[in-house]
């Protein structure tokens, strides 16, 4: 009857005086075997409650090691990973493909949902959501019209090319280049392994893309530290005929030019420096850097400029610079005497401060060798101050004065500004006349002629009057 009812418990054995039986520790008797002592082990309260944890802990740290070994497996077995640096020719290249890559995306219809990934992809980030804002402002453009493009920003990105999916992952290091002030930086691309031939698109599309925006236009590069950076917005190429040097002149340099482009083979075969130099020099404004920066447009090249008179350029910078020339780039060295008014300056030991000296240019010019095409111009207003050393075959292979404006170079000027107003040729004429009487032949600069020609415009009469004035300001020029 008591066992019928439930709420009275069936009679315990009375407890040991030890340890109470459910608290015992389990024992291994060998005679009940594996099964029967695990299955003593798993009825233990408490040790089921700290094995369990425990198990549970481990099992997680081994899942999640696994994972991650697992993910790293994969990383390296499936995904391939890009890495350019900010110093790398190509890194804004790459960040105009990036750009473009955002407008035409921001343009286009939104992306069809078909796929796993596709569609989770387009969830997590259908297009870049971390842009960075760069603005170009044209000095003369209407009322200094400014432009605005959108770089993907720091962070990290997925990009959808074609069927690709692309992670892109834009990283600023806190370290900065001590020579610039520019920090580190670096993007990486992974995708992947199977489509790894994707990276070789991007960088020929982005490739492409830069050719065409610098297509009729030239690149200035400046010194900046110890490498060799674009300076604003490339400029539009400059028409050789804009420049009018002396009858011939200009032919000649160009014919030069040309005829050491195509002698590539014939200086490697014979192990020669393939490099040419060329010495301007004159009065100023009589067209040496307009004649270059024109030259460098015609035969589609690039400048870099450097003036031996900056501040902070001394030898090993220059020598550096030097051989770190951008390809299809013509150097030109500007103001070239003052490494020759520095050789008076120097210490008995040869120091003459953070400047350029003279052996330090010679150096530099003779260490230029390089399997690209070397083409270096020199300008100088003091011609006097050069070192018979530096008009040597190798260092300067050609020397042209451009002197004040010849009676041939007014004439081809005025043609340029007032053909259609002057179509009898009167004007001109006239205007030659007043310039012999004058003694302003070979007297006036070409610059000085062309502001006059300016202030001018349209106006014959205006242009003939004023030469007077010309003659007092302008000679000797
Ligand atoms: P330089 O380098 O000899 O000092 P620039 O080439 O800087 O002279 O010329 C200064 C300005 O004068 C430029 O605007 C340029 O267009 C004009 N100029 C000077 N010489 C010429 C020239 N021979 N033909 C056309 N323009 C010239």
């Amino acid at each position: 009857m008591a066992n019928d009812n439930p709420i009275i418990p069936p009679p315990t054995p009375p407890p040991s005086s030890q340890q109470p039986a459910q608290h015992a520790p389990p024992r291994f008797d060998s005679s009940e075997g594996l099964g029967a002592y695990f299955s003593q082990l798993i009825e233990n309260p408490f040790f089921t409650a700290g094995f369990g944890l425990a198990a549970l802990a481990t099992a997680a740290r081994v899942g999640q090691k696994g994972l991650t070994q697992g993910a790293s497996l994969l990383r390296r077995r499936m995904l391939v990973d890009l890495e350019i640096t900010r110093h790398d020719r190509a890194y804004p290249w790459l960040l105009l493909w990036m750009t473009n890559f955002h407008r035409t995306q921001a343009s286009a219809q939104p992306p069809s949902k078909t796929g796993l990934l596709s569609s989770l992809v387009n969830r997590i980030n259908p297009r870049l959501h971390h842009l960075q804002v760069s603005t170009f402002q044209s000095q003369t453009g209407p009322a200094h019209a400014a432009h605005f493009s959108f770089v993907p920003g720091h962070g990290k990105h997925i990009l959808r090319y074609g069927s690709s999916f692309i992670f892109v992952d834009r990283q600023r290091e806190k370290a900065f280049d001590l020579s610039t002030g520019v920090p580190f930086e670096t993007i990486t691309l992974t995708t992947l392994y199977s489509q790894r031939n994707v990276f070789e698109k991007i960088f020929a599309e982005a490739h492409q893309m830069h050719q065409q925006m610098q297509e009729g236009k030239t690149a200035i590069f400046n010194a900046m530290g110890n490498d060799w950076q674009v300076f604003g917005e490339a400029k539009r190429k400059r028409p050789l005929d804009s420049v009018i040097l002396e009858r011939g002149v200009k032919e000649r340099i160009v014919q030069d030019v040309q005829a050491f482009l195509a002698a590539r083979t014939w200086y490697l075969d014979r192990g020669i420096p393939y490099r040419r130099g060329y010495l301007l020099y004159g009065p100023p404004g009589t067209g040496k850097s307009s004649f270059i920066q024109a030259l460098a447009g015609h035969l589609d090249f690039n400048i870099a400029i450097l003036n031996v008179s900056q501040r902070g350029l001394h030898d090993d910078k220059l020598s550096h610079l030097l051989t770190k020339i951008p390809a299809r780039t013509i150097v030109l060295l500007e103001d070239v005497d003052v490494a020759f008014a520095n050789r008076r300056k120097q210490d008995s030991d040869g120091y003459s401060g953070a400047t350029v000296t003279f052996s330090g240019l010679l150096n530099a010019l003779d260490g230029v060798a390089s399997a690209e095409e070397r083409i270096i111009f020199l300008t100088t207003n003091f011609v006097e101050r050069l070192d018979e050393a530096l008009i040597r075959p190798g260092r300067v292979d050609m020397t042209v004065r451009l002197g004040e404006a010849t009676e041939y170079q007014m004439e081809q000027l005025w043609d340029r500004f007032y053909a259609e107003f002057d179509a009898s040729g009167d004007g001109k004429r006239r205007f030659l006349a007043k310039v012999k009487q004058l003694g302003l032949v070979d007297a006036v600069s070409t610059a000085a002629l062309q502001g006059l020609f300016l202030y001018n415009k349209d106006d014959v009469e205006g242009a003939i009057k004023m030469l007077d004035g010309l003659t007092a300001s302008g000679r000797g020029h």
